[in-house]
C-alpha cells in the first residue's frame, strides 16, 4: 500500500460486521480495502474472522439449514467480500488520525508494519472478545468444542449439553441471561460466582433463581478444568477458605464480560459509551467524527450476534457510500 494512495473506504475488522460492510462496499464500486489483523498464538483483540473462529458449530445463523462451523461461515463471508474486489490486507491499524473534513483532508491511519493509509471513510468493525479466566485447559476446550463456551446463546441448544449438569462462571446480568437460557437444556445450572452477592438487577435474579434447576455456587471461583477431549468437571476454589472441591458439568459457560477492541482508538477522538464501546448516533453507524462509521458488537454491547453484526455492516457501507456522495467523493 503506497503513502500516497486515498482510499475511498477503509474497513478494520473481519468478523461479520467487517466482511458485510465490504460486501455493500464492493458492489458499490468503493474499491473497498479490509485490515483483517493478523493471527496470533492467543486469540485477542484483532483475530481475524473475530469471535466465530473460537465457534465451532453455529446454528442461529440464517441460511444454513444444517448448521455451518465458526471458521467456516467467516470463510464465506471473506470469500463473498473478495468475489467483488475487497482488497484485504492482513496487518493492523494500530492508531487513527481523524480528519475533521476528511472529503478534502484523509483520514490518516497507522498500520502495524509502519506504513500510514489515507481514506475517506473508515469502517470500524473491530469486534469485542468474550473475557476468559485465563485457564490453559480452559482455553484448549474452548478451541477444540470440548464443551467449554463464552455464549450460551450460541451454543447452548447443542446436543451435547442436553440433559447435563451445566456451569456458568460470573455475577453480572450476562450470566444471569445465560443462566437462565441454560435452564431450559441442563439437568442443573450452576452460576458460580466468586463472592457472596451477584452484580446482576434483582430481575434478572429472580427470573434465574425461580428456576427449579437453578443452583448458585457463592465465593467460588474455577481453579482449572477437567476433560482430556470433553469437558468432564471443574475445580473450584472457595474465595473465602480456599478449600477445594470437584464439581461434574457437562459443559461450562463464561460470562465475566466482554472487551470491546477499541484500544486503537486511545487519542482519536472516537466518542465512547460508558462501557468503552463505540457510541452511535441512533439507528444508523454515524459516530461522532465525519467520515467515521462503526458497525458490530465494538458499537454493540447488546445483542452480540452474528446475524445483528452483519445487519451494522450493511448499514455502515449504506451510509459511507451515502456520506461519500454527499460531500462530493466519487
Ligand atoms: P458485568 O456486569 O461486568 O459482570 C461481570 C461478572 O463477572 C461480575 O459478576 C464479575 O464479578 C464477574 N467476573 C469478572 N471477572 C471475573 C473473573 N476473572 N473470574 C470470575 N468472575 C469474574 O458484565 P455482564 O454481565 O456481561 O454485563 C455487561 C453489561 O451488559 C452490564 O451493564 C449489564 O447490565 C448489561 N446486560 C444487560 C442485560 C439485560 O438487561 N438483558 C443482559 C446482559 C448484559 P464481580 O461481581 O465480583 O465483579
Amino acid at each position: 500500500m503506497s503513502q500516497s494512495s486515498v482510499e475511498k473506504v477503509l474497513i478494520i475488522g473481519s468478523g461479520p460486521a467487517g466482511w458485510t460492510a465490504a460486501v455493500y462496499a464492493a458492489r458499490a464500486n468503493l474499491n473497498p480495502v479490509a485490515y483483517i489483523g493478523f493471527a496470533k498464538q492467543d486469540p485477542g483483540p484483532v483475530l481475524p474472522g473475530g469471535q466465530l473462529m473460537l465457534t465451532t458449530e453455529v446454528e442461529n445463523y440464517p441460511g444454513f439449514p444444517k448448521g455451518v462451523t465458526g471458521p467456516e461461515l467467516m470463510q464465506h463471508f471473506q470469500e463473498q467480500a473478495e468475489r467483488f474486489g475487497t482488497r484485504v490486507v492482513g496487518e493492523e491499524i494500530t492508531r487513527c488520525e481523524f480528519s475533521s473534513d476528511p472529503a478534502k483532508d484523509p483520514h490518516r491511519l497507522h498500520t502495524s508494519e509502519g506504513v500510514v493509509v489515507r481514506a475517506h471513510a473508515v469502517i470500524l468493525a473491530t469486534g469485542a472478545v468474550a473475557n476468559w479466566i485465563g485457564l490453559p485447559n480452559e482455553m484448549r476446550l474452548a478451541r477444540s468444542g470440548g464443551g467449554v463456551s463464552a455464549c450460551a446463546v450460541c451454543d447452548g441448544a447443542l446436543p451435547g449439553f442436553r440433559n447435563k449438569p451445566l456451569a456458568v462462571v460470573g455475577g453480572g446480568d450476562t450470566a444471569m441471561e445465560e443462566a437462565t437460557y441454560l435452564t431450559k437444556f441442563g439437568s442443573t445450572v450452576y452460576v458460580i460466582h466468586r463472592r457472596d452477592s451477584l452484580r446482576a438487577s434483582k430481575i434478572m435474579q429472580e427470573r434465574f433463581l425461580g428456576r427449579p434447576n437453578a443452583k448458585v455456587l457463592w465465593n467460588k471461583q474455577v481453579v482449572d478444568v477437567l476433560g482430556d477431549q470433553m469437558i468432564e468437571g471443574v475445580t473450584l476454589e472457595d474465595t473465602v477458605t480456599k478449600e477445594r472441591s470437584r464439581l461434574d458439568v457437562g459443559g461450562l459457560f463464561v460470562a465475566i464480560g466482554h472487551t470491546p477492541a477499541t484500544k486503537f482508538l486511545a487519542d482519536s477522538g472516537v466518542e465512547l459509551d460508558g462501557s468503552g464501546y463505540i457510541a452511535l448516533k441512533q439507528r444508523s453507524s454515524y459516530t461522532n467524527l465525519p467520515g467515521v462509521f462503526a458497525a458490530g458488537d465494538v458499537a454493540d454491547s447488546h445483542y452480540r450476534q452474528a446475524v445483528t453484526a452483519a445487519g451494522m455492516g450493511c448499514i455502515a457501507a449504506l451510509d459511507a457510500e451515502r456520506w461519500l456522495a454527499a460531500v462530493g467523493v466519487d
